[in-house]
């Protein structure tokens, strides 16, 4: 549906100022990441809880756990599903079904039991690896067979409950079981969803080559080592169900010889008090956490001097909260990142490698990675767009998915045929070649970086009864970014209320897609075709609050 460019002259391409780098196509995801950790097999790998598992000790167990997989019958092809907070064993199950040509599928075990069900069944999992606590939100999926079934298995990392099987039982698995299995770099070893630029939720196949690709732009090849190197920790506080931290901090972390600090959720005394006593000396964070790092009185009291890097993505940072951190850590350098689910996730990033030691320019995105091409094209138009005009951004290069799962329309929509997948984010690059974002073509709204697809809470607002029609757009917000305010249509003689509305929805999603807001109104403005004018009603808010 994208027109291409008209001609080669009018076409302008960004490409990194660093030179290519070689990147291996002929091996998978987890040979290339464990490639170089025969050399130092002493070194911390994992630290999580107090224990600390080495390079050795990890690829071991991953190994273990590979032969568990596939002793329950789990064979090249099949989706396993992580319902997981970041800890250890969702590491190993990640690098596990790597070897044995499975696909991880990643899930918030915040979400609800609806929510998960969906994910469930669009993958077709054949085995859920979670925490007993979470157990119960699949026996509520009604589905008798995930939890009893003879030909599914749920896998609990802690204590062993009726009708599941345990990971330690994984672990105790013979490596020498683990099978050779033949692995083609384009099949897919990751299966994060997200809902892209439209609609709902959706597959997106991730293949090793992808996942090698991204990782080898961020760290590998001539790279000075700047933004990972061998003796770093790394803070993996970000929730590794997102490509954001999987990718850029554990795949990143294990190919370039880092630890990885694991950490389970967000807790702002227990972050600072880890930072201190393993020196942590990168952290991966989004905005809502450089807030707190900017922002909260305790950070004084800790020694934070071993940071020395802090990169932010997932949702833009502003230039405000970029120099209140940086006054509280002057020895770090601050950096952002520009992701999305479908490219890789990242298309760009800070500090970028070209320029250092220069210091970032405030509000970039960094440089578009190496290996990659970069087109800003005029949304109206299909044109491509010069140096420091806003149009929609487009990146083409090996990193990108595949596809989406069974939905090739989705794919067509945005990857076009000359291979370019379209962001449906609206930014800039400037004379420096740095990437700035400045708006968002598409619906999707963002809180705290986790995604919020209007079209879901749309098709749920209108399987209530009393609603005859409903739209549901962001609205900004300080501590979170955005947050997600709907506007509804009565059906006639309906007794719903404000609070009945948004009680309705908090039932069945996870909390960050609750709504903040509902506006009861005539009709929702939709254009000829019968878009939705989001438009029209974020002005309409915008007016409201103002
Ligand atoms: P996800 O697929 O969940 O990573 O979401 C991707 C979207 O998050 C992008 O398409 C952007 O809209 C937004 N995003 C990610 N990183 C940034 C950033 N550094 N600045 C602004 N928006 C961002």
């Amino acid at each position: 549906s994208h027109a291409p460019p008209q001609s080669a002259e009018e076409t302008h391409i960004f490409v990194s100022k660093l030179p290519a780098i070689p990147i291996s196509n002929d091996i998978p995801l987890h040979t290339y990441c464990f490639q170089n950790s025969s050399e130092y097999p002493d070194r911390p790998c994992l630290l999580v809880d107090g224990k600390s598992y080495t390079f050795a000790e990890t690829h071991l167990i991953c190994r273990k756990v590979a032969a568990g997989l596939s002793g329950l019958g789990i064979k090249k092809g099949d989706v396993v599903m992580s319902l997981l907070q970041n800890c250890a064993e969702f590491v190993f199950t990640f690098v596990a079904a790597s070897m044995i040509g499975a696909v991880t599928t990643t899930t918030n075990p915040f979400c609800t039991s609806g929510e998960i069900y969906k994910q469930f069944k669009a993958s077709k999992s054949k085995v859920i690896v979670t925490h007993s606590a979470y157990v119960d939100k699949l026996r509520d999926t009604g589905d008798e067979s995930i939890v009893f079934g003879k030909d599914f298995s749920v896998v609990t990392i802690d204590s062993p409950m009726e009708g599941c099987l345990s990971f330690s039982d994984l672990m105790a698995a013979d490596e020498a079981n683990l099978p050779e299995v033949e692995i083609d770099p384009k099949d897919a070893v990751a299966l994060p969803f997200s809902s892209g630029t439209t609609g709902l939720p959706k597959g997106v196949i991730l293949t090793h080559r992808s996942l090698i690709s991204s990782v080898a732009q961020q760290v590998d090849g001539e790279n000075p080592n700047l933004y990972l190197k061998a003796d770093d920790v790394v803070l993996c506080v970000l929730p590794l169900f997102h490509i954001f931290s999987l990718n850029s901090v554990l795949l990143c972390s294990l190919r370039a010889g880092a630890a990885i600090l694991l950490m389970q959720k967000f807790e702002i005394g227990a972050l600072l008090g880890l930072i201190q006593r393993h020196r942590v000396s990168v952290a991966a964070v989004v905005p809502p956490i450089v807030l707190a790092l900017a922002k909260n009185p305790m950070v004084d009291e800790f020694d934070l001097s071993s940071i020395r890097m802090v990169h932010s993505g997932a949702a833009p940072l502003g230039k405000e909260l970029e120099a209140a951190l940086l006054s509280r850590l002057p020895q770090a350098v601050l950096g952002q990142g520009y992701g999305m689910t479908e490219a890789g996730p990242v298309l760009s990033m800070c500090p970028s490698f070209a320029k250092l030691p220069l210091p970032t320019k405030s509000g970039s995105c960094g440089n578009v990675v190496r290996n990659a091409e970069l087109m800003v094209i005029d949304p109206d138009t299909g044109c491509s767009l010069p140096r420091n005009q806003p149009g929609e951004i487009c990146i083409r290069g090996p990193q990108i998915m595949k596809g989406y799962l069974n939905d090739p329309e989705a794919t067509a929509r945005t990857i076009d045929v000359d291979g370019w997948l379209h962001t449906g984010d609206i930014g800039y690059v400037d004379d420096d070649d740095d990437v700035f974002i400045v708006d968002r073509l598409k619906e999707l709204i963002k809180f705290k970086g986790f995604q919020v697809p209007p079209a879901e809470l749309e098709a749920l607002l209108l399987s209530h009864t009393q609603i005859s029609d409903a739209a549901v757009v962001s609205q900004i917000d300080e501590a979170v970014g955005e947050v997600p305010v709907a506007f509804v249509v009565p059906s006639i003689g309906s007794e719903l209320t404000e609070e009945s509305v948004k009680e309705f929805i908090s039932k069945q999603v996870v909390f960050y897609k609750r709504l903040h807001k509902v506006y009861f109104v005539h009709s929702i403005p939709k254009s000829a075709s019968g878009k939705i004018l989001r438009k029209d009603l974020r002005a309409k808010l915008a007016q409201a609050s103002s």
